[in-house]
């Protein structure tokens, strides 16, 4: 729907999405644009629109004598470019597309002039991204930042948002979020969330997931038929979102809400006992975190150390990188709160849906462009800056270091190099760091995993990234929510792969953990049990829920049944095979 149609009336109506965090939320819609996660959404009375219009003329014209001072005082000696982007700047905001459709949507909509031009802006967003030529797709950040600068004019000068609610009782409706406006969302305690794009294993879901919030993505069109302030019902488990539910469904949900919240607070009692099956096979379990601070939560759901840093996070939401001691601090602080425990720093993973403030996505098709450990060979010196970094801390704890999608030799064989001139740096200046430090690789593209024999002789540890195993190996962008539906992480291939590789890592002695969403999904805890994994890595968010199927689990008895699975090509009835083999013991408790 473009933004100046006219939304819908406020009925009851339902939408189905993908669920991608568990539990219910009910709460009240909350919009959010991609310009500005901070922008608010109010009305504005008849008799003061022209006011709010005039207001947004005023930001225009000032914005437009900003750029013209900008203009005129270029320095002598300046580059070319910053003439051409500063006439591009002016240019694009003289275009009626900017200056006049968000006067429309202020009076078709009567709302405010900053939610109308982000609505615009989204719009606009929309249309580049669709363009063939990568140049004309480039200029999006040009139209990015005009906007931020007219509505930085707007600052301070709007109406109060009527009184907002407690944010515990808003969900967020936006069009899209990056997996940097997640971390944003660190800070709030926001009740849940819903996303017209995303898919299920997309970062922006992999965070939901952290943050143990009930969330839907790939819902189309909710954001252009929700109004701020109406009532909702997320179901994550479902991916059902309900809109202005009636009183019988909200009390439904409710009962359904406090059920839920009763199964977590029974499994909080599995906290301290021992991981094991019941047929007494130890196995572990990690946390992956984000950020230094979700080292406590990693802790207090009894996790046995960390099994994915995804440090790439540090560099997230700010216009600087961060320095070699801010780093090591860092990892530092995790280090010490892990007292002893292994963590699993991984390297930087930047590229395709994660980059670094105002750089762009990577190439025409990000998953498959310049990403992970490809990006830090092309930018060696932010590489070694960070290896400097890990090391570093390495003598506080037990750290090791891993490497993010892994598919060539020369791409292990460069990387150990780097590592090596790391450490002679270090060494030659005397700096102290754990020489027995251990490095390992993801196992996420299908050529590492079908070339394992190499890697296993190259690396000290494995670690299964299933989430990027399944989109290489299925070719489905994990972000693209239109094909969603052929995520499928039963699908044989995929099953291969991994017991495949868990089996051939075992039998060189190679230690091999899952790290991927598979880890943290309960119905495929038996299944990764039988393929003979004993490391499981998920956000702390899910680890007592897994514990609780691994205590539940004889490991005798479900070999066979899992081999079976994975020579199943029909999904229907390798879904139904999986649900036995999940049934099974069960039924015997
Ligand atoms: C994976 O790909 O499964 C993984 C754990 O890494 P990420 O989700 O960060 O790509
Ligand atoms: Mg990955």
């Amino acid at each position: 729907m473009k933004p100046n149609e006219s939304p819908e009336t406020s009925a009851s109506f339902t939408l189905q999405g993908a669920g991608v965090s568990g539990g219910i939320a009910i709460g009240h819609a909350h919009l959010v644009s991609t310009a500005r996660l901070e922008v608010a959404h109010y009305e504005i009375p008849s008799h003061e629109i022209d006011a709010e219009v005039a207001r947004f003329d005023r930001a225009i014209a000032q914005v437009e004598g900003e750029l013209s001072a900008l203009q005129a005082n270029v320095p002598p000696g300046a580059p070319l470019e910053m003439k051409a982007i500063l006439n591009l700047h002016a240019m694009l905001l003289k275009d009626s597309a900017l200056s006049a459709v968000p006067r429309e949507l202020i009076r078709n909509r009567r709302c405010n002039a900053e939610w109308a031009l982000t609505q615009q802006l989204d719009y606009l967003v929309a249309q580049f991204e669709e363009m063939e030529d990568p140049y004309l797709r480039e200029r999006k950040q040009d139209v990015v930042q005009v906007v931020e600068r007219v509505l930085a004019a707007m600052l301070g000068t709007g109406h109060a948002p009527a009184a907002p609610s407690h944010e515990e009782d808003l969900i967020v409706v936006a069009h899209d979020l990056s997996p940097a406006d997640m971390i944003l969302f660190k800070q709030h305690r926001y009740a849940g969330f819903v996303t017209d794009l995303g898919g299920v294993t997309s970062h922006t879901a992999i965070l939901a997931r952290s943050l143990a919030l009930p969330a839907i993505v790939g819902l189309h069109h909710a954001r252009g038929m929700i109004r701020e302030g109406e009532t909702l019902i997320v179901d994550g488990r479902e991916g059902v979102l309900i809109v202005n539910p009636g009183e019988r469904v909200l009390a439904e949900y409710r009962e359904r809400a406090r059920r839920i919240e009763s199964e977590r607070e029974k499994l909080k009692r599995l906290r301290s006992s021992r991981s094991a099956t019941l047929d007494g096979v130890p196995v572990e379990l990690l946390a992956n975190i984000e950020l230094p601070q979700d080292v406590e939560e990693a802790a207090e759901a009894g996790a046995m150390g960390i099994g994915l840093f995804r440090s790439e996070f540090l560099f997230l939401n700010r216009d600087d990188l961060p320095s070699e001691d801010e780093q090591f601090e860092a990892y530092r602080k995790v280090a010490d709160a892990m007292h002893g425990r292994p963590v699993t720093i991984r390297t930087l993973d930047l590229g395709a849906d994660k980059s670094i403030n105002g750089a762009d996505r990577g190439g025409p098709n990000p998953a498959l462009g310049l990403r992970a450990i490809r990006f830090c060979l092309a930018e060696p010196q932010m590489f070694l800056t960070q290896l400097r970094a890990i090391l570093r801390a390495s003598r506080y704890g037990k750290i090791r270091l891993l490497i993010p999608m892994l598919a060539h030799a020369h791409e292990v064989e460069q990387t150990l190099a780097a590592v090596r001139q790391a450490r002679e740096m270090l060494d030659d200046q005397r700096i102290p760091y754990d020489h027995r430090i251990q490095i390992g690789g993801m196992i996420e593209v299908p050529a590492a995993a079908l070339s394992l024999p190499y890697f296993l002789k190259k690396l000290d540890f494995l670690s299964i990234g299933t989430n990027d195993l399944i989109q290489y190996t299925l070719a489905i962008d994990r972000t693209d929510d239109t094909v969603a539906h052929l995520y499928n992480p039963l699908h044989p291939a995929v099953l291969q792969l991994i017991a495949q590789t868990i089996r051939r890592a075992k039998r060189a002695g190679t230690p091999v953990a899952v790290c991927g969403e598979m880890a943290g999904d309960s119905m495929m805890t038996r299944l990764l049990l039988g393929f003979g994994l004993r490391e499981f890595s998920m956000h702390p968010a899910q680890l007592l829920a897994i514990k609780n199927e691994v205590l539940r689990t004889r490991i005798m008895e479900i070999e066979k049944a899992a081999a079976r699975v994975t020579r199943e090509h029909d999904p229907v009835r390798a879904r139904a095979l999986l649900d036995k083999l999940n049934a099974w013991e069960r039924g015997r408790d």
